[in-house]
């Protein structure tokens, strides 16, 4: 893959049109089949995909519009995995009310949100995103990069104890099964030619900020360990698990605040570097961390590895000027080397496909600003 210096790239998610909104309601209700939601969803990809390669990136995704979200889709994928509306979840997670103040403090609408919850023995029955990357790649010539959601991030997210213990009496042992189903995701996407592979990990973030003590609504069911250290070495091992060994591919991992809301006092705040030591040992190549929000603090160092420097935020109106970005990018030149560099908005326009945090003209034009300060600093 020959790319320019600065690369651009997306971190995943576009906002969907309404016409795959309208759809995916239908497919849900059992209405729609998936032959007639697939060309919806067609449609769609091929509108994001025009929307990246007029701005003008160097590498394109498929704006994750066949899914629901960045990681309930996994449901209808895996045997052993149901999808649970929020509202849902209140009947059996551990503590109600609890889960309740999260919803709101966190401005989370319940019911516009769902989990992917275990129920039984994890197995994939359908692949997560090899079916989305050869759409894709028939369709454009550009490097493409495929997002999935960690090994972390999926166990604690899908085990609710209720519904997951018969089967898996810690999450521990769940842990086993989902690295088994995303080593044999990755090793297809490798051998079906994806260029870039990115893992989202958000919830690291929330392990560090609140040592335990409150929970996101991604995790709602689960509380973390008091101490955070028990669980980020947890997820270090898993993630290591999935990816090593892995050739030809770009590994990303992509860690954000949060993307649920555009209300940022809601969103988590504090500085990567309570992760550095565990990023260190993560077998990633390129790190995609959110950098435009003052919430995430100075840009860390993190030796040998690449930076997808996150320099425009997906969640306002205003379009970041050329120059904004291009100061962004001097500072990270001061910690990473050039060569090391990508550009990237700081998460997903529309990670929830009901609840996108920006239109996908305004998502389009902070793309195009991001290629044009990549451009002025080429050269
Ligand atoms: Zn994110």
């Amino acid at each position: 893959m020959t790319l320019p210096m600065f690369p651009v790239t997306m971190v995943g998610s576009w906002p969907r049109p309404q016409k795959l909104l309208a759809a995916q309601k239908s497919k849900y209700r059992g209405s729609l089949s998936d032959a007639d939601f697939n060309r919806a969803a067609d449609e769609a990809v091929l509108e994001a995909l025009r929307f990246q390669v007029e701005a003008g990136l160097d590498v394109v995704t498929d704006g994750e519009q066949r899914r629901d979200n960045f990681f309930a889709f996994v449901a209808e994928k895996l045997a052993g995995v149901k999808l649970m509306k929020l509202s849902e979840m209140l009947d059996i997670v551990e503590d109600r009310a609890g889960f309740e103040r999260i919803l709101q403090t966190l401005d989370v609408p319940a019911y516009s949100i769902t989990n992917a919850t275990c129920v039984g023995r994890v197995e994939r029955v359908k692949p997560l995103a090899a079916d989305d990357l050869r759409f894709l790649k028939r369709h454009t010539g550009k490097p493409v990069k495929i997002t999935l959601p960690g090994p972390y991030l999926l166990t604690r997210a899908m085990y609710v104890p209720s519904a997951s213990a018969a089967t898996y009496p810690t999450k521990e042992d769940l842990g086993v099964d989902v690295v088994r189903v995303l080593r044999a995701e990755l090793e297809e996407l490798v051998r079906e030619g994806a260029d870039f592979i990115q893992f989202d990990e958000p919830v690291l973030t929330e392990l560090v900020f609140t040592q335990g003590q409150t929970r996101t609504f991604m995790c709602a069911s689960l509380a973390a360990r008091k101490d955070p250290r028990e669980e980020l070495e947890f997820a270090v091992s898993l993630f290591n698990q999935v990816v090593g060994g892995i050739h030809g591919v770009r590994i990303g991992l992509h860690i954000c605040r949060g993307n649920w809301s555009t209300n940022e006092s809601t969103l988590l705040r504090g500085s990567y570097h309570p992760l550095a030591a565990y990023l260190d040992r993560m077998k990633v190549d390129q790190l995609v961390l959110e950098y435009a929000t003052e919430r995430a603090g100075d840009v860390i160092p993190i030796a040998g590895k690449e930076l997808g420097l996150g320099a425009a935020n997906p969640r306002t109106e205003t379009i970041e000027s050329v120059q904004e970005v291009r100061q962004s990018l001097q500072r990270a030149l001061q910690v990473f080397p050039a060569e090391k560099l990508w550009l990237n908005p700081d998460c997903g326009f529309a990670t929830f496909s009901n609840r996108p945090v920006n239109s996908a003209q305004i998502s389009f034009q902070k793309l195009k600003v991001l290629v044009a300060a990549a451009q002025t600093l080429r050269g």
